[in-house]
């Protein structure tokens, strides 16, 4: 049982916020108030001729968890409704969705334009085993458009990036992007998670396809393993038949968890940002600092195009401290709050190195050219007290300057 929205009309839609809570709305026969999960395999039919008309699709219905599930198209729904896409796919985790989009819509001999400021999985999965397959990806810089320009050619088939950038926040102009792609008779993609539909919509600035790591703030507090592709349902039809024959479909249960994520994504995102942007300013004015780097500061360099595509900065910010690897892994090793580890987008701050974890693959002419130096440290900002996070980094920063 679902709900009806009709009555809000197109030229006067649900914010939202509110959409967040209501679409994708499930509940029982019983009449549950919380969405249902869906433990279940498989459906059973009320006859032979129900289960032929299932199979082939004249009858809408469940049949088999791998195809669908209530409780995972619940999420769907309500995912689709916050990124304004005529559909999504739920995807066992943020590298499934990548994956599967490449899968589903490019064969051999195609080529990929993609940010060499991405997350580091989703290099390796292009570079090391889409390669293999006779797909081949070129690496530009992110800011660049002449780059990219440059980088088309007729076999172009998609522009694939994230912005803001892990872990140097550098924002991309997606309505030019877009441009550039469509020009090309090519695709835009864009990986959403670190701002999520809560601060930016893509797919309304002419993005064709986002995707998402779930795991990261739709879920929020570091439960569960998952991801999402959202766009036309022309693509997603493509991308939902690939996951069926391939299966990293999404379990129900974590289906569940990331509804129940979606609910405060908007309250959770605008905290998130106003904690990175105050510990911004802080860090900005600390004498062991040397820079900052966060696209909520007016001295970023892309500041002012994130104002505009971007409804608040998100929580991810990193600095450089005045030193090398020693100064960084001092003040990392002297928090007690902080959680050093490399995820993200949970409601626990965590702090990271870059060049020895999340970047440490990387040759040193590569780690340069990304500007992921030595002295570079990167913090997650949660929703503790912003005094606290203060104090927890003071600790470290103020021996260094000492
Ligand atoms: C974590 C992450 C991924 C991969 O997602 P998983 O859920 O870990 O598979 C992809 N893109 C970005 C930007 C990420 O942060």
């Amino acid at each position: 049982m679902t709900q009806d929205f009709s009555g809000f009309s197109e030229s006067d839609p649900l914010h939202i916020e509110t959409l967040a809570i209501r679409t994708g709305q499930l509940r029982t026969s019983e009449g549950s108030h919380g969405e249902p999960i869906f433990t279940t395999s498989s459906f059973v039919f009320e006859s032979a001729a129900q289960a032929a008309a299932r199979f082939a699709g004249t009858e809408p219905g469940f049949i088999y968890s791998r195809f669908s599930n209530p409780t995972v198209n619940a999420f769907e729904q309500r995912l689709a409704a916050l990124e304004g896409a005529e559909r999504c796919v739920a995807t066992a985790s943020g590298m499934a969705a990548i994956l599967s989009t490449i899968m589903a819509l490019l064969q051999s001999g195609d080529e990929i334009i993609c940010s060499r400021s991405v997350f580091g999985t989703t290099n390796v999965l292009l570079e090391k085993y889409l390669k293999k397959f006779g797909v081949v990806t070129r690496f530009v810089a992110l800011t660049d458009s002449a780059q990219w320009q440059a980088a088309i050619t007729p076999k172009t088939k998609l522009l694939f990036l994230e912005t803001p950038s892990n872990p140097l926040c550098e924002v991309a102009d997606i309505p030019q992007l877009a441009q550039l792609a469509h020009a090309n008779n090519a695709l835009l993609v864009v990986d959403n998670c670190f701002c999520t539909p809560a601060l930016q919509r893509p797919l309304e600035m002419g993005a064709d396809i986002v995707l998402h790591s779930a795991t990261k703030f739709l879920d929020g507090q570091g439960r569960c393993i998952g991801g999402a592709v959202c766009g036309s349902k022309v693509l997603m039809d493509e991308v939902y038949g690939f996951l069926r024959s391939a299966g990293p479909t999404l379990s129900p249960f974590n289906a569940w968890v990331f509804l129940k994520g979606l609910e405060t994504l908007s309250l959770r995102m605008q905290a998130h940002s106003a904690n990175a942007l105050r510990l911004a300013d802080w860090l900005e004015q600390h004498p062991a600092v040397e820079k900052v780097y966060y696209c909520g500061l007016p001295t970023h360099p892309q500041h002012l195009l994130a104002r505009k595509q971007q409804d608040a900065f998100g929580g991810v910010l990193s600095f450089l401290v005045k030193g090398g690897r020693e100064q960084a892994w001092q003040v990392i090793d002297s928090t007690k709050i902080l959680s050093i580890t490399a995820n993200l987008g949970d409601t626990k701050s965590t702090i990271t190195h870059p060049a020895t974890t999340t970047h440490g693959r990387l040759s040193d002419a590569d780690k340069a050219q990304a500007g992921i130096t030595e002295n570079l440290v990167r913090v997650a900002v949660g929703l503790e007290h912003i005094n606290d996070l203060k104090r927890d980094l003071a600790r470290g920063l103020d021996r260094l300057r000492g």
